[in-house]
């Protein structure tokens, strides 16, 4: 399958099955902007709430919070947002299209003679590149005027670093202690792309995580650890992850190290998560810029720090594209081709179809009573339209690993038949075990 291809064949499933869809698509849809259709709003939802519980729930050293999109503007002064968030930029004078200074595909200089337009191909139109700020600018209240400029925030980390202190005196934490959220962040991105890989407004899972100085690099080390195996439990292809170290001018001026974690997209290896050590660069410019203390009072030691960052930031729209990239498979059955998508049961949409195999001979009553009883513990889905082979097809392509079949035999022996979506395998189950039966199934593969 020509790799290409494959992201076209995912971007039709998605639309097909209720996935994704482009935003505003009824006027010609909105660039980079994605909606998530009844099965795209569940897998998403699994990918944070598995993030979450591993990061908040399972453990006693990180606490929960939900900042607000909108903030201070000093914030993103303090950041370095307002001063260096920028891409530079070129437009074409002839075709009026836009592209980022160093996009590959422009040949020459921009801003020369020699530079041709990738678009149009015309010579000596583009402009020279000029400093893009990449954070959505509104204004907040009546007047749009500069003292009125508010952003919409491009990652969620700032909320965490300005509330670092209530947290710290409402929860009763001590370093070291984490910060988790899960939010919306907006940029302006130039050259967005490859469906919700690059977005203009998406999803962040960030994780900051206070420490002494000098501990920062042991856990820095531990965090790396921890994520990459969040990305493993996901059922990821482990081949399909690697490392991506930033060296050099690669690094962020704020960074002592940072890491990604990678996966090979058929678009390339690219970044699903970066795992930061910030040292002190954040709490040190949000105490400059408001006056505020941010130092932390070490009892034991009895000494005051401001507090190292080690901090973990992963897409959660990304990690849902990963996750769809990596399940999609073609096999041929029976001379037809059969579309699974292989994702692994807990983060899959829907756990298990409930069919009747025809609409007669108290099929439909048996199959609608076991689907009001599992639908008490897993999300269902019950399906009684078209031949049982369309249907488990069907089922394939939102990646349910399971299908329940009420047949001729269920009402006379009380059994159904369970297919598993991975081997087409069926085995025969009695109606009072199938909920045990699933669930066994389902917390194996946790
Ligand atoms: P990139 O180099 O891909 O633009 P970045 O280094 O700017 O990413 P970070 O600022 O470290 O990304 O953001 C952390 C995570 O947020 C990324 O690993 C990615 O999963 C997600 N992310 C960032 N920008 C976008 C975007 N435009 N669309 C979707 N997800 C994004």
């Amino acid at each position: 399958m020509a790799d290409t291809s494959l992201m076209d064949k995912l971007v039709s499933l998605c639309k097909r099955r209720g996935f994704v869809f482009q935003s505003s698509e009824i006027y010609g849809g909105l660039g980079s902007v994605w909606d998530y259709g009844p099965l795209g709003v569940e897998l998403k939802k699994n990918v944070k709430d598995r993030w979450w519980n591993a990061m908040v729930h399972a453990r006693d050293d990180i606490e929960g919070l939900d900042a607000a999109i909108l903030m201070h503007p000093k914030v993103w002064e303090a950041s370095g947002h307002v001063a260096g968030f920028t891409d530079p930029l070129v437009d074409c004078r002839q075709c009026k299209n836009r592209f980022r200074a160093d996009d590959p595909k422009i040949k020459g200089t921009p801003g020369q003679p020699d530079a041709q337009c990738p678009v149009c191909g015309t010579r000596g139109s583009l402009t020279e590149p000029r400093m893009f700020n990449l954070m959505f600018r509104t204004f907040m209240g009546p007047v749009e005027d500069s003292a009125a400029v508010v952003y919409l925030r491009p990652e969620t980390a700032q909320g965490i670093y300005v509330n670092y202190l209530n947290v710290l005196q409402s929860s009763r934490q001590r370093i070291p202690f984490g910060i988790a959220q899960i939010g919306k962040a907006f940029r302006n991105e130039i050259t967005p792309g490859n469906f919700i890989f690059r977005t203009r407004e998406f999803e962040q899972m960030e994780m900051q995580f206070f420490v002494e100085p000098g501990t920062d690099a042991e856990w820095f080390e531990r965090w790396r650890e921890w994520r990459m195996s969040w990305h493993h439990s996901l059922g990821l292809t482990p081949a399909k992850l690697q490392w991506h170290q930033h060296a050099g001018s690669e690094l962020a001026h704020y960074a002592k190290a940072a890491f990604d974690v990678q996966y090979q997209f058929p678009f390339g290896w690219q970044e699903i998560e970066g795992i930061h050590n910030r040292g002190d660069f954040d709490l040190g410019r949000h105490q400059e810029y408001s006056g505020k203390k941010l130092e932390y009072f070490d009892q034991a030691q009895n000494r005051r720090y401001l507090p190292y960052i080690v901090e973990t930031s992963a897409g959660a729209d990304r990690v849902t594209l990963t996750l769809l990239v990596d399940a999609y498979r073609e096999e041929e059955v029976e001379g037809e081709t059969r579309v699974v998508l292989g994702l692994h049961p807990a983060v899959a949409p829907i756990k298990t179809g409930v069919f009747p195999l025809v609409k007669k001979d108290g099929m439909p009553e048996l199959a609608t009573t076991l689907y009001q009883d599992l639908r008490k513990q897993f999300s269902c889905f019950y399906d009684d339209s078209g031949a049982i082979g369309r249907r488990y097809r069907r089922m394939d392509e939102a990646g349910t690993p399971f299908g329940v079949t009420v047949d001729g035999e269920s009402t006379a022996n009380q059994t159904v038949t369970v297919r598993h979506r991975d081997s087409m395998q069926q085995d025969r189950v009695a109606i009072a075990q199938v909920p045990s039966y699933l669930s066994e199934r389902l917390s194996a593969l946790r």
